[in-house]
């Protein structure tokens, strides 16, 4: 409809334009006291209105009247959205009466509807010859010329549009288009009362800002979902948004800045970061010059000269920045802007006195959208209320997404400009099999994804009428599947899966939910939870993996410029024996004289087995001094997740009872190649010959001591990776509830001999990865992958 050149075009080329800001511009400060005089006065006049008696409606006439006098124009017209995402002319200045109430254009119809579908200003001095103009003779408009409309915006959500529009050919000014943006601000307020349009119409519309949108990511995990989006960023409410006396407003501006910049400078200072150079350091730094930059401030307080209050004028340049991001390409220029943001909410959260937004008020159906999330983050918001995930960052084995994927929640990662694209509330349909996500979708799309929504259901249920069905190949080989257990509602899903036990429970996951460490009674009471629901089937409990990116809420997070590397997991048990003597307590407790499976996590060298199997059997002798049930059989096993163990194997294998292969950890150090890191996410395939020799040697070490092997890692949830496994030798996988279905078909399609000796001939290969010769096999023996 309109052209990219013209679409948003602030007259004067200014960066909120169509085409992407030269330089840095968007840091610098408007020409000075440009809008502070005009603005005051007519603001001031809106303040009087909207003080005054009467109703919303009057008010709106007057407003109308006002901004028509004082931008000299012979119309002003304000348009309001209503349910079916119109926009109903509400009052206007110069259009012909008979109209208001009667004209509607639909969100993306003519200039008006242009102003809405993209939620930017548009200032034209011939609007007639404007590809989007559309005319409506009942307004009688067709004798005005050039035009300047701006949305009404509030939370992200459009409420309407305000225009200006005047017979001759007038080139707006920039200040002209911010007057009229900070009198959508005032006018955002009365409209999100609900005097004009009634509350509930507002909140079926809300979040329908713009016209419907595709983004694409990294598949992280599958499925659809369907819900409105939740953005995972501080929100602030401003109750205050007109003010009377700038000086006061500077002057709590210019509070805040110091208060955050005393934030700043005492994070700054800590010792742990002060003698160290690093990246914290140079965002520290980037932060303290914008904290001190005076553009920026500069740009608020010109803003808060305009009238309104400090956090009104805050939030205000936040909102240009978040508009200017989703122009700006170039990476660096973003990142600052981001970092903008980011200072801006400091700033708000101390001018408001109120923190980061808490999980109130969130929809029924949750599509979260996050930069990166930790994995407990997820946990805060209520679970079964999560339809989807998108991220800007992520990567397949990040904890969020193996939380996330525990959970049956659909994810994307790598969208990389979510945060720009989405507003809260937004309609989403979250498509995780093809890393995609619908943003306001159409009727078309919503009735496809009914359908597919609907077939997926149909082959879920062809899973379930599996699940009593052995998981055996077609040449007669018994594979054992179990679960990946985070939560206890994953345990509860060894009935629906028929899975044989748990392979790996991860209990460092309680731990992260919880506001204080579990004492060893509370952690009884789980672990007894837990047995009671397995029954008879044996469940491997890992001892505490915590550290990295497995944060314990109430421990103060260390510092270490390589977390995955460092000080985590059983490094942290051995140091502080008393965390894991509690645990082992409290397992030998709950087990109440049944057999006891415990898992060992990052075991590097034998050494630290030994400390760990000395805890272990104390706390057992303890149990029995004291005449405690003692487990009739503890089995003790190792996760094989540094490959530096890989040769202490031959040395260890004979003193375990199990050894289960944390792939996600054991290829992130083989590779060199952080889990967590988006960029690196599909740098090394797990089907590469590298990892599949490691794997095919590592069967063989495991077969010849006799020791069992299981892959609780995330390739074995996947089919054709569970595949590969099974054609190496492995006979045990363990993955999340959801992977239980397709696996257990794709073994029962398998013949595992003929895939044994087509890998023979693969493992020698020099390719980056084996994926599209494995996945063609598949396909030509007809393998359901
Ligand atoms: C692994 O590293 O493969 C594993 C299963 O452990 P986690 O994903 O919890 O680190
Ligand atoms: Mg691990």
């Amino acid at each position: 409809m309109t052209t990219g050149s013209e679409r948003g075009g602030r007259p004067s080329g200014a960066s909120a334009g169509g085409g992407p800001p030269a330089g840095p511009a968007p840091l610098g400060p408007p020409a000075a006291g440009t809008m502070g005089m005009e603005s005051r006065r007519l603001l001031r006049r809106i303040r009087d209105i909207m003080a005054g008696s009467g109703s919303a409606q009057d008010r709106l006439d007057q407003i109308v009247s006002v901004v028509a006098a004082d931008f000299v124009a012979e119309v002003c017209s304000i348009y309001l959205r209503r349910a079916g995402n119109v926009l109903e002319l509400f009052a206007s200045q110069g259009l012909k009466s008979e109209a208001v109430h009667m004209t509607r254009l639909r969100v993306g119809e003519g200039l008006v509807g242009d102003i809405a579908a993209h939620a930017r200003p548009l200032a034209l001095s011939d609007a007639q010859s404007h590809p989007a103009f559309a005319y409506r003779p009942e307004t009688g408009e067709e004798i005005y010329h050039s035009l300047v409309g701006v949305p009404v915006l509030r939370d992200g959500r459009l409420l309407g549009v305000i225009v200006v529009q005047n017979r001759t050919q007038r080139h707006y000014r920039e200040e002209e288009v911010e007057t009229l943006e900070t009198v959508a601000t005032v006018l955002a307020e009365l409209v999100a009362r609900g005097d004009l349009v009634p509350l509930e119409e507002l909140h079926i519309v809300e979040g329908i800002a713009v016209l419907p949108q595709r983004l694409e990511g990294l598949r992280i995990n599958g499925g659809i979902g369907w819900g409105q989006a939740v953005l995972h960023r501080p929100q602030f409410r401003i109750d205050r948004i007109v003010a009377e006396n700038p000086a006061e407003e500077i002057a709590r501006l210019d509070g805040a800045l110091v208060d955050v910049k005393s934030a700043l400078d005492a994070l700054f200072d800590k010792p742990i970061l002060s003698d160290k150079e690093g990246e914290h350091t140079e965002i520290l730094d980037t932060y303290r010059m914008f904290a001190d930059d005076r553009g920026w401030t500069e740009r608020i307080k010109e803003v808060i000269r305009s009238g309104l209050t400090a956090e009104a004028a805050t939030q205000k340049i936040i909102n240009d920045t978040r508009a200017r991001m989703g122009q700006v390409g170039d990476a660096y220029l973003r990142e600052r802007l981001a970092d903008l943001e980011d200072l801006g909410n400091r700033v708000l959260s101390h001018l408001t006195g109120a923190g980061p937004g808490t999980a109130e008020d969130l929809p029924e159906d949750i599509i979260l959208v996050a930069r990166t999330m930790g994995p407990a983050e997820i946990l805060d918001y209520e679970g079964s209320r999560v339809r989807g995930l998108i991220l800007e960052e992520g990567s397949q084995t990040a904890h969020v997404s193996v939380i996330a994927r525990a959970l049956n929640i659909p994810v994307i990662g790598r969208v990389s400009d979510a945060f720009s694209r989405i507003d809260p509330g937004d309609p989403i349909i979250l498509d995780g099999d093809h890393s995609q996500a619908f943003i306001r979708p159409s009727e078309d799309i919503q009735d496809a994804f009914e359908e597919l929504a609907h077939k997926r259901a149909q082959q879920l249920e062809l899973y379930a009428g599996l699940r009593d069905l052995p998981p055996v190949t077609a040449d007669g080989i018994n594979v054992s599947i179990s679960l990946n257990a985070n939560l206890l509602q994953d345990v509860e899903a060894l009935n629906e899966t028929g899975a044989e036990g748990i392979g790996l429970y991860r209990t460092e996951i309680h731990f992260m939910a919880q506001d204080r460490y579990p004492d060893v009674d509370s952690q009884v009471d789980l672990y007894a939870r837990i047995f009671e629901i397995a029954a008879d089937r044996p469940v491997r409990f890992r001892t505490l993996d915590v550290g990295g990116d497995k944060g314990l809420p109430y421990w103060p997070g260390i510092d270490e410029d390589n977390p995955s590397m460092g000080w985590r997991s059983i490094r942290i048990a051995l140091d502080r024996p008393a965390m894991l003597r509690h645990q082992v307590r409290a397992l030998i407790i709950a087990a109440a004289g049944r057999p006891l499976h415990i898992m060992l996590p990052m075991i590097t060298e034998m050494a630290e087995f030994y400390a760990a199997k000395k805890i272990i059997t104390k706390e057992v002798k303890r149990a029995h001094e004291r005449g405690d049930p003692v487990p009739d059989d503890i089995r003790l096993g190792v996760m094989l997740e540094v490959p530096a163990l890989f040769w202490q194997l031959p040395v260890l294998l004979p003193h375990l009872d199990f050894l289960s292969v944390g792939t996600n950890d054991l290829f992130q150090f083989l590779f060199a190649s952080d889990r967590g890191n988006p960029r690196m996410a599909d740098r090394y395939d797990v089907l590469s010959p590298t990892a599949l020799r490691f794997l095919k040697d590592l069967v063989g070490l495991c077969e010849a001591a006799r020791v069992p092997v299981t892959i609780c890692g995330e390739m074995a949830g996947r089919t054709l990776e569970a595949m590969t496994l099974v054609g190496l030798g492995f006979r045990s996988l363990s993955m999340g509830p959801h992977s239980v279905g397709p696996i257990r078909a794709m073994v029962r399609s398998l013949r595992a001999d003929q895939l044994s000796r087509y890998l023979e001939t693969l493992l020698t290969l020099p390719d980056h990865s084996l994926r599209e010769k494995l996945r063609a096999f598949a396909h030509d023996h007809k393998i359901v992958v």
